[in-house]
C-alpha cells in the first residue's frame, strides 16, 4: 500500500513537471513569435523616427517645403508599417485556417468562434498485423456555444462516399484505414497536385530553370486528413478537433468510470458476464459489444445507433459529472499516457489535450440534457453493384444541417453536398432524441481492478 503510494506520487511529481514542461514549450514559442514581429515594426518605426529627427537637427532652420517633405516621408512610413502590420495579420489568419476556402462554404458559420465542431469516432478492431478494419462509430458533434445547444449527428460507418477523386474507398468508415494516396514528387518531395502533373511526370520548373520532369509516386495518405475531408469537402462542416478511440481506449475508459448504466431490454450476456433484464451497470467490453451488436451489416448498424447512443450518453455522463481532478489523474492521465490513447489534433501533447478534454467535458456538463439532441444521418439503405451501402438524401440533410448544425451560417442549399446519393425512396426517420430522454441514472460502480500503470 506504501508503495504504490509513493509510486503514485512519484508518477504526480513527474507528470506535474511534465505537464509544466509541455505548457511552457506550448505555448511560448507562438508568443515569443509574436514578440519578434512586434519588435521588428517597433524597431522600424523608431530608428526611422530617430533618423529623421537627426535630419532635422542638422537641418535646422531649412524652408518650410523641406519641412513638408520630411512630414510627408514620415507619414510614408508609418503607412508602409500599418501595412506590414496588416500583411502579417493577413497571413495568420490564412495559415490557421480561418480564411477557409471555396469549398467550405459554411466556415462563416463560425463567427466569434460561437461554434465548435467535433469528430468522434471509434477504429475498428486491430488486425493482427496491427490495421484496423471498418471504423465502428462516426459521428458530428456541433456545440453551440451561444445558445448552449449541443446537436450530435450519428453518421453510419456504411454511408456511401462516392468520390473517388478525394477518396479511395466507398464508405465513410473505410477512409481511415485506407486513406487515398497521394500524387508524389521524389525530386520535389512534395504532393503533387492535378494541374502539376502531365502524362504521368510532374510539369513545374525548378528553381535551377529546368524542368522536374520526375514520375509522379504514390503515397500513403493521412488518415486523419482524409476522414476530416469527408465532412469538408462533402458536408460542408469545419471539424476543429476530433476524438478517435481505438477499441481498447473505449473499454479502458469506460472501466476508468466504473463502468456505465445502461437498460437492457432484455437479459444478455455481454463481455463475460450475462445481465438481467433491466438497468444494468455494464463494464468496458460490454458496452462495446452492446453498443457495437450486429453491427458488420449496414441494417444491423443502423439498428444499432440506438443503442450506441445509450451508451454514449451514459459514458459522457459520467466524464461530465466526474470531479475535475479525479478526471485528470484518475481518468484521463492513465488512458491518454497508455498504449491505446484518444487520438486527438494534437497526438503526443498529453497535458495539453487532458487539459482541453477536461475544460470541454466541463462546459458540456453546464448545458441543460434536454438541450442535447442526437440524430441519425438522414438517409436510407441502398444496393448498389450488389453491395449494400447507407444514401445520403441530401435534400433532408440540407435542412438537417440547418436546423441543427449551422445556427449562425448562410444557410445551406444542396448544391454543396458532395457526397453521392444512391436511392432517396422515403423520407427518412432521423430518430431524434435529447440526452435527457436518453440517459438513465449512473449510480452503479463496477470497482476497477487493479492493473492500471
Ligand atoms: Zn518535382
Amino acid at each position: 500500500m506504501a508503495k504504490d503510494n509513493r509510486q503514485k506520487k512519484r508518477m504526480k511529481a513527474a507528470k506535474k513537471a511534465a505537464r509544466e514542461a509541455k505548457r511552457s514549450g506550448g505555448t511560448v514559442a507562438p508568443e515569443a513569435g509574436a514578440q519578434v514581429q512586434l519588435r521588428g515594426t517597433r524597431t522600424a518605426t523608431s530608428s526611422s523616427r530617430s533618423a529623421s529627427t537627426r535630419r532635422k537637427k542638422k537641418k535646422n532652420g531649412a524652408p518650410v517645403g523641406k519641412i513638408i517633405l520630411v512630414v510627408l516621408f514620415l507619414l510614408f512610413l508609418a503607412a508602409l508599417v500599418w501595412f506590414g502590420v496588416m500583411a502579417v495579420k493577413y497571413v495568420k489568419t490564412y495559415l490557421s485556417g480561418d480564411s477557409g476556402n471555396g469549398t467550405t462554404a459554411v466556415v462563416t458559420a463560425k463567427e466569434n468562434d460561437n461554434v465548435a465542431y467535433y469528430l468522434l469516432g471509434m477504429l475498428g478492431k486491430e488486425k493482427e498485423n496491427g490495421t484496423t478494419g471498418r471504423m465502428q462509430m462516426v459521428s458530428v458533434v456541433c456545440y453551440d456555444k451561444k445558445a448552449k445547444t449541443v446537436n450530435v449527428m450519428q453518421v453510419p460507418t456504411g454511408t456511401y462516399l462516392g468520390d473517388p477523386e478525394h477518396f479511395d474507398v466507398k464508405t465513410v468508415g473505410g477512409v481511415w484505414s485506407t486513406p487515398k494516396k497521394l500524387d508524389w514528387c521524389e525530386t520535389c518531395r512534395k504532393q503533387v497536385f492535378e494541374a502539376e502533373i502531365t502524362d504521368g511526370k510532374h510539369n513545374v520548373t525548378l528553381e535551377n530553370g529546368k524542368p522536374c520532369n520526375t514520375k509522379i509516386t504514390k503515397k500513403t495518405g493521412s488518415s486523419v486528413n482524409n476522414l476530416l475531408e469527408v465532412f469538408t469537402l462533402q458536408y460542408t462542416l469545419p471539424i476543429d478537433n476530433y476524438y478517435i478511440l481505438p477499441q481498447e481506449a473505449f473499454v479502458k475508459l469506460v472501466d476508468l468510470v466504473g463502468g456505465v448504466d445502461i437498460k437492457l431490454g432484455e437479459a444478455m450476456t455481454l463481455g463475460d458476464i450475462t445481465y438481467d433484464a433491466g438497468v444494468q451497470t455494464v463494464d468496458g467490453e460490454g458496452a462495446l459489444e452492446y453498443a457495437l451488436g450486429d453491427w458488420e451489416s449496414v441494417n444491423g448498424e443502423l439498428k444499432n445507433l440506438t443503442r450506441q447512443r445509450q451508451v454514449y450518453v451514459a459514458l459522457f455522463e459520467r466524464l461530465m459529472t466526474t470531479d475535475k481532478e479525479k478526471l485528470d489523474e484518475d481518468v484521463l492521465y492513465p488512458l491518454m499516457k497508455g498504449s491505446t490513447p484518444i487520438r486527438t489534433k494534437r497526438d503526443n501533447e498529453i497535458a495539453d489535450d487532458i487539459n482541453l478534454m477536461i475544460k470541454l467535458v466541463g462546459d458540456l456538463n453546464k448545458i441543460d440534457r434536454s438541450k442535447i439532441t442526437v440524430s441519425i444521418l438522414p438517409g436510407e439503405v441502398a444496393t448498389l453493384d450488389g453491395s449494400n451501402f447507407y444514401s445520403v438524401h441530401k435534400d433532408e440533410l440540407c435542412t438537417f444541417i440547418n436546423d441543427y448544425l449551422n445556427p449562425y451560417g448562410t444557410p445551406l442549399t444542396t448544391e454543396y453536398l458532395k457526397m453521392t446519393e444512391i436511392s432517396n425512396t422515403e423520407k427518412a426517420d432521423l430518430k431524434t432524441a435529447t440526452f435527457d430522454k436518453l440517459l438513465v441514472k449512473q449510480t452503479g460502480f463496477i470497482e476497477e481492478e487493479e492493473e492500471e500503470e
